[in-house]
């Protein structure tokens, strides 16, 4: 992991648009930095996602009345114990990531070793402090600035609680939508978590598609995107990445494979990445794909191994 303290400030940048200031990580966000953004309003201003690129910047933080946050993962709240004093607010299910260690825990649902070293990760590197004080809100909360809005979209899947954040302001027809950790990367959807969902991704990649905003910007990597076609290109794409994961699947159980085998090929990660949280993430991934399948009779499971059967054996296009 890269070691935040030789990160300086002169190697981070920002931008402004409107009443937003972007505060890229280092790198555009690269893991385990993110992009995070201060939003100004007439009488109260916002923080998103205080991230590890918040630490360099430590001597010149800015003067925030709240701080939300678009998840409860490790990188978006590593910035988030230098405001202690300010009100913070995330969505109601992903309020439990906020109150212990333990309850952050839950939401990845990890086991064995790679628990103990991640929760270890997690207090050192990206200093987790619980804030139980953490007050919630659903789908459609509004914060009024003063002639900014910014409307949280409650946008589950990467977790059941992850919310992009729509920011509208007086004057201006451009609006700006803070995506989180719906990446745009060629990686494609992460929902290898104990509290992410497949099918609730698709659905909010669908929803998605369907918003109108001149800006958007990834907490990771992509960054800044400008333009509803290129945005719309770039999430199709995206989106297209679980098809093709599925298809590869379904390619490769057309002889009977067990869970293991099917870990160890690899359809989230590339062949040849190894660990142990990557081969839980693969597991709780494609075993998502499986339980759909079997749910529309294109898998079935014999003896602990999986296999494709005939049924839309058309549509599985044969790659691998
Ligand atoms: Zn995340």
């Amino acid at each position: 992991m890269e070691d935040v303290v030789h990160i300086r400030l002169e190697d981070l940048q920002s931008r402004h648009i409107g009443p937003i200031e972007i505060l890229f990580g280092y790198e555009n966000g690269k893991y385990p930095q993110g992009n995070c953004l201060v939003i100004r309003g007439r009488d109260r201003a916002a923080i998103i996602d205080p991230a590890l690129g918040m630490l360099p910047r430590r001597e010149m933080l800015p003067d925030v009345d709240m701080v939300l946050l678009s998840h409860i993962h490790e990188d978006h709240i590593a910035g988030l114990h230098l405001f202690p004093d300010v009100p913070c607010f995330c969505h109601c299910d992903d309020a439990l990531g906020l109150a212990s260690i333990d309850g952050l825990m839950t939401i990845y649902g990890l086991g064995g070793e790679s628990l103990a070293d991640f929760r270890r990760q997690i207090q050192t590197q990206f200093h987790y402090v619980p804030r139980p004080d953490v007050q919630t809100f659903c789908n459609g909360k509004t914060f009024d600035l003063g002639g900014v809005r910014i409307c949280a979209m409650h946008s589950p899947g990467h977790t059941r609680g992850h919310c992009c954040f729509v920011v509208d302001w007086d004057g201006s027809d451009e609006r700006f939508v803070y995506l989180g950790d719906i990446e745009l990367t060629g990686f494609g959807p992460y929902y290898g978590d104990a509290w992410s969902d497949l099918t609730a991704f698709e659905q909010t990649l669908n929803d998605l598609a369907k918003v109108q905003a001149h800006y958007w910007l990834t907490f990771h990597h992509k960054g800044l995107i400008e333009g509803l076609e290129r945005f719309r290109q770039m999430l199709g794409d995206f989106a297209s990445m679980i098809g093709d994961r599925e298809r590869r699947l379904l390619a490769f159980i057309r002889a009977p494979k067990t869970m293991e085998e099917i870990v160890a090929h690899r359809f989230v990660y590339r062949p040849g990445n190894t660990g142990m949280m990557i081969d839980d993430v693969e597991r709780r991934s494609m075993q998502q794909h499986l339980d759909r399948l079997m749910d529309s009779g294109r898998v079935v499971c014999q003896q602990g191994r999986y296999v494709a059967t005939l049924v839309g054996d058309r549509n599985d296009g044969g790659r691998q």
